[in-house]
């Protein structure tokens, strides 16, 4: 019942041999233990698909924070637990391993007989979103790579289709209608034509009406994740999904090319500056509620229950992006400098999404790759040695500095200082 073939050629196949490593052993401690242990989730998925994947999901038929101390024992790992969940992580190095408990309900007897085993695991995968997340794989030593099909996920893998397992799932938990529209762009699969139903029926009967805002805002940033977001987040137009946000918020051609844009701009913001931190979902919301006036935007912020830090960061933001569009004179390195300097990263890029204005959008990058980053060489203490004494004389004059380095006037430390003697000289 659901055993299926042994892939551990496959799992020694795609996973580093540490790791492969790992799981054996996690097999023999739960031996020990006489526990029931399986590798679950998206890695099994993905291995399947011929991917990597390197998120390991471990289930225990028992007690999976014992389970865990002993392991991070055996492999000189860090162990922490969450007795409240019944989880623990096993932390080295280069990797993580999630070991959580399965339900237990199905132990009718102290006894672990295997068909009391194998239900508790199946009880587990039974509570996933779709077939192709319920695939399961033995690491228990006598049958590790023993992969465990209940639910017809191997087919559905083959068929490349997204199913849930029962019809009350999208009730259960609306947020598997939003992981549904990711999985199937992630991987380009299809929703089967009753799932797809039961979304549809989710939505008339209002089910996302409960889902919470931190939940609703959680699913977006992980779409926002995807490589394609645009075309996820066209999907969740289709489905009405993007209404659950504010009702006014429809996939239109212009939504559309402004999320591209958006899109473009984080793409070539984030390959030049790898490690800069900024908000990029911030700027996805921003170009959802863009066509939103100023109370809709409010509802809608409410409804996502963002902090009001973040509500009015992007209230700000949305208004921010306007005016440095209306003022930038684009051919001005001064002037490009001056209006952008001292705004927040993600009003910047978002300007930058929002014009059609190829000379704006280049003196934005300039500013970007430039402009921001240059200061003048002196320091007060330099002024001092020049003879000029502290006071609000010199940010006049680091200013004048730095415009003329704006404009390429000023290169190195000796020319700023002839320019701070000159200039010292014509006020006096
Ligand atoms: P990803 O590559 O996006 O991380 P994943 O399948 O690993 O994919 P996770 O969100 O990490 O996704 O979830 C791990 C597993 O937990 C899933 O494979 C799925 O079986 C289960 N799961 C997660 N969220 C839900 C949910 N809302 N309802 C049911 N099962 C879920």
């Amino acid at each position: 019942l659901g055993l299926g073939r042994n892939i551990s050629g496959m799992l020694k196949d795609k996973l580093p041999s540490h790791l492969y490593e790992f799981l054996k052993i996690a097999g023999a401690v739960a031996d020990e233990f006489k526990f029931g242990a399986y590798l679950v989730g998206g890695c099994v998925r993905d291995i399947l698909r011929g991917e990597e994947n390197l998120d390991i999901d471990i289930v225990i038929e028992g007690d999976a924070i014992a389970f865990a101390k002993k392991l991070g024992e055996e492999i000189g790992a860090k162990v922490t637990t969450h007795e409240r969940f019944g989880t623990a992580q096993v932390i080295k190095k280069d990797f993580k391993l999630d070991i959580a408990t399965a339900r237990t309900e199905y132990y009718e007897s102290p006894a672990a007989l295997p068909k009391v085993e194998m239900s508790s695991i199946k009880k587990d995968l039974y509570r996933r979103d779709f077939t192709i997340n319920t695939l399961a794989v033995k690491l228990n030593k006598k049958d590790f790579g023993l992969l465990i099909d209940f639910f017809g996920g191997q087919r559905d893998l083959k068929d490349k289709v997204i199913r849930v397992l029962h019809n009350l799932s999208f009730i259960e938990d609306p947020t598997r209608a939003f992981r549904a529209i990711r999985f199937s762009e992630r991987f380009g699969f299809k929703l089967t034509r009753h799932t797809e139903n039961l979304i549809r029926s989710a939505i008339r009967m209002n089910i996302f009406e409960k889902l919470s805002g931190t939940r609703l805002y959680d699913e977006l940033m992980l779409t926002f994740d995807e490589t394609n977001p645009v075309k996820a987040l066209k999907r969740l137009g289709d489905y009405e999904l993007l209404k659950v946000i504010h009702p006014k918020i429809s996939f239109s051609p212009e939504l559309e090319s402004l999320l591209q844009s958006v899109h473009d701009t984080i793409t070539w913001f984030e390959l030049l500056f790898l490690n800069e931190k900024y908000d990029k979902g911030m700027l996805y919301i921003m170009a959802l509620l863009y066509k939103l006036n100023k109370e809709e935007r409010e509802v809608a912020l409410n409804r996502l229950s963002v902090t009001s830090r973040l509500k009015n960061k992007i209230l700000n933001g949305l208004n921010a992006a306007k005016n440095i569009l209306r003022g930038l004179k684009p051919d001005n390195p001064i002037e490009i400098y001056h209006m952008l300097e001292g705004h927040d990263i993600e009003f910047i890029l978002f300007s930058m999404a929002l014009t059609n204005d190829s000379e704006k959008k280049k003196a934005i990058s300039h500013f970007l790759v430039k402009l921001r980053g240059i200061r003048p060489e002196l320091k007060g203490d330099d002024l001092k040695a020049l003879g000029i004494s502290p006071g609000p004389e010199y940010s006049r004059i680091f200013k004048k500095i730095l415009d003329e380095k704006l404009i390429n006037r000023l290169h190195t430390k000796d020319e700023e200082i002839e320019f701070v003697k000159k200039l010292t000289k014509n006020l006096l």
